[in-house]
């Protein structure tokens, strides 16, 4: 049997060629790193969030899907939406510093 026939085969085939969603693993940040930054509590994780989906060649349509879908929160297309709209930044919990840096 010649080498490249294992390659042949559909078994073979499948196990060669990337999936769907390994190319998507590769184009779209979101999917490469942990999903759960994208819906992170604490505003630097959110901040990182916003900044790897700057890399990303969906942001637009990913950020104008979300809008039209009214997404209750998360980082989408490099920004923060809360309650289906976008926010400055995600305000971490608990209550705000009294002498907040102007
Ligand atoms: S722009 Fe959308 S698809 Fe791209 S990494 Fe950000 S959340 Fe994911």
């Amino acid at each position: 049997m010649r080498p490249t026939m294992l390659l042949d085969t559909p078994e073979t085939a499948q196990t060669v060629t990337p999936t769907a969603d390994q190319l998507l693993a590769e184009l779209l940040p979101c999917r490469a790193y942990d999903p759960e930054l994208w819906f992170a509590e604490h505003t630097a994780e959110v901040e990182r969030a916003k900044a790897l989906c700057q890399a990303c060649p969906a942001v637009e349509p990913c950020l104008a899907g979300a809008l039209e879908r009214g997404e209750p929160w998360g980082v989408w297309g490099g920004q923060v939406l809360i309650g289906g709209v976008v926010v400055p930044t995600k305000r971490g919990r608990g209550r705000p510093p009294k002498n907040r840096a102007a």
